[in-house]
């Protein structure tokens, strides 16, 4: 089979993945006047982890709280031209749970909030860990946060909440992935703010963000369809890949023939079950050990005026199964079916084989937690008009010990063969893998296979790069967040001349090397890591649903306990995102 366009010469490029990393890259590619690609979702939507669903009782929920922190002028870009003025700009408001009060987040630099004995402890600790231990010797996370944070703040936050987000323990995490996911501490700082009793908030002017007006997070996502008309096939699972003839089979038996592939689904998925041919053995067995966690989002909706503006919260303490809610009513007014009589929050629950939970319990037990928390009270229970819930079996990739030795094989051996694998689960590095980082991926590769650029968020070490480092090197947005439009602006306007084009579909065409052939400027020497997605969904929901509500029984099946990530005794076929269930208790 010819995969060459016959009109142009292009090679074709295959994209495994309608989410932002192959969005980003089909974009990309249009905005460099690329005709013969292709992407693929074996889902009916796009969006992947950062689509949103408005259920049956109008309310709009997200696959978990996204926030968008833009690191990049050409995402911030995308999202101007695709949103125009579409969307309300929040200011950050987070906090702490903890010993029934509220701590405001960073806690490290707030814990006079907690109660005498508890600072105090937190102090001692925190004076002992940074005069007398060294964090640099540190071999893994929790090492890592023993040696930074001392023992009253691991006791109390650090641990218990970490161990609740990743469910997995913190010496089988490296401590490669912090750079700026974890809030350091500053010890005179903490000290400070203790004994003249200063307010340390995370928020305020310089910590806004956007959020779409309608439709969630996932409305940017599903504008990105336009653009990509012709371009975009969904209900397209691909089932298998022959690596020698480089050929992608679709469930239904029929094969269409790539240059390159670009796969954005999850790595050890991808090398396990899909690819077929020489795969080494280390690299699938390597593959097949990189640690995820899933995670339940429970969307719990009520009918009250919402009784406050922040944003989102953290609960460390065993007292309810979240690590997370967010009031996702605060972000945007049309997130509920009246903003002024209904509110929403987003809860997220993880698990894994560290970390079992009962899926067929989790509403249940999330709207417990809820009271336990303080967030709610019992007499409130009447007022819960609406449930949703979604599995996300591939929710976070582990940034685990051995994670960067099994990359630095993985990505290398497929990128002989011409099989790029990028984005949250196809690079595998949580720290670049929110939506701003997971569409630069797609956006670089293109950058790197057209124009020779390196691909400086993946943090792979390139033999050619400048400084060397193994680290990723982000381009920082000049403006706070993600920047209201005038600072965004006034940033582009100063953006030095390499900085990545303004997106102009149909405009510049590419650098293309003669014989098509991804550039050679940059050979991977060790590479940082790698990913994989995949997400089940699904829900609670009772039998007696009402007609007009989706009902996915089969769906609520896969809620449960059953599907832990790391069963891979599932074909990836199946774990289809299989449906929202929503109960409405409205109208009882
Ligand atoms: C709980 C949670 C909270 C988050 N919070 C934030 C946040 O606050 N801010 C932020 O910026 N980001 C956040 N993110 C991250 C964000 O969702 C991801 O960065 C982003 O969705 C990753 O994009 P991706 O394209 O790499 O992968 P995905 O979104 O997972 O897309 C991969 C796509 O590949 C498809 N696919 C898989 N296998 C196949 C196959 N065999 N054939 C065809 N298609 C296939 C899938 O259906 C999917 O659509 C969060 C994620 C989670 C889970």
């Amino acid at each position: 089979m010819n995969s060459k366009d016959q009109h142009s010469g292009e090679k074709k490029i295959v994209i495994i993945g309608a989410g932002p990393t192959g969005l980003g890259a089909g974009y990309r590619l249009k905005d460099l006047g690329y005709k013969n690609f292709q992407i693929y979702d074996r889902l009916s939507h796009i969006g992947g982890l950062a689509s949103s669903f408005t259920d049956s009782a109008g309310f709009t929920w997200d696959i978990g709280g996204h926030v968008m922190f833009s690191h990049y002028k050409y995402y911030d870009q995308c999202f101007e031209t695709l949103m125009g003025d579409e969307f309300q700009m929040n200011n950050r408001e987070c906090w702490v749970r903890m010993f029934n009060t509220w701590v405001p987040y960073p806690f490290q630099n707030n814990i006079r909030y907690l109660p005498k004995e508890v600072t105090l402890e937190c102090l001692t600790g925190l004076i002992e860990a940074q005069t007398r231990r060294d964090h640099k010797a540190a071999q893994n996370f929790e090492e890592f946060m023993d040696a930074v944070f001392g023992d009253g703040i691991c006791k109390h936050f650090m641990k218990p909440y970490n161990f609740k987000v990743w469910a997995h323990p913190p010496k089988l995490m490296n401590k490669e992935w912090i750079g700026e996911r974890v809030a350091m501490i500053d010890i005179n700082r903490a000290i400070k703010n203790v004994v003249m009793a200063t307010d340390d908030f995370g928020w305020g002017p310089n910590n806004q963000f956007k959020f779409p007006l309608r439709g969630g997070t996932g409305e940017f996502y599903r504008r990105f369809g336009k653009p990509l008309e012709g371009h975009v096939n969904l209900n397209r699972g691909v089932d298998f890949i022959n690596l020698k003839r480089k050929e992608v089979r679709f469930a239904d038996g029929q094969i269409v023939p790539y240059d390159i592939l670009l796969s954005t689904m999850p790595l050890d998925k991808l090398c396990n079950d899909l690819l077929n041919g020489d795969v080494p053995r280390e690299i699938k067995k390597g593959t097949a050990s990189l640690r995820h966690s899933g995670g339940y989002m429970v969307g719990i909706g009520i009918k009250q005026p919402c009784p406050s503006t922040k944003s989102w919260m953290y609960f460390p303490e065993d007292n309810c199964p979240f690590y997370r809610v967010t009031y996702l009513s605060n972000y945007s007014p049309y997130m509920t079916p009246d903003k002024d009589t209904h509110y929403s929050l987003l809860c997220e629950v993880s698990y894994s084989e560290f970390k079992p939970v009962d899926g067929n319990r989790i509403v249940d037990d999330v709207i417990q937690g809820l009271i336990n928390a303080g967030m709610i009270k019992e007499e409130d229970r009447k007022d819960i008009v609406d449930t949703w819930v979604f599995n996300a079996r591939y929710s976070y990739p582990t940034p685990s010990v051995e994670r960067d030795d099994i990359l630095a094989q993985a990505i290398p051996f497929l990128e002989q063969h011409g099989i790029y694998s990028r984005g949250r689960f196809g690079m595998w590095k949580y720290e670049v893998s929110n939506t701003d980082h997971s569409l630069m991926q797609g956006v670089e590769l293109i950058n790197r296979l057209f124009q020779g650029e390196a691909e400086t968020t993946i943090g792979m070490k390139y033999a050619s790069t400048v400084d060397g480092r193994n680290a990723a090197v982000h381009e920082r947005s000049q403006a706070a967040g993600s920047g209201d439009p005038k600072k965004t602006a006034e940033a582009a306007a100063s953006a030095p001349a390499s900085s990545p084009q303004k997106p102009a579909p149909g405009g510049k065409q590419p650098r293309r090397e003669p014989s098509w052939q991804p550039s050679k400027v940059r050979e991977p020497a060790t590479p940082g890591e790698s990913t994989t997605t995949k997400r089940a969904a699904v829900s609670r929901s009772r039998p007696e649903a009402k007609p007009g509500e989706r009902l996915d029984l089969v769906a609520a099946g896969k809620a449960d306990g059953r599907d832990q990530p790391g069963d891979k005794a599932e074909s990836h076929i199946s774990e289809e995102e299989l449906g929202i269930t929503s109960r409405s208790d409205d109208e009882e």
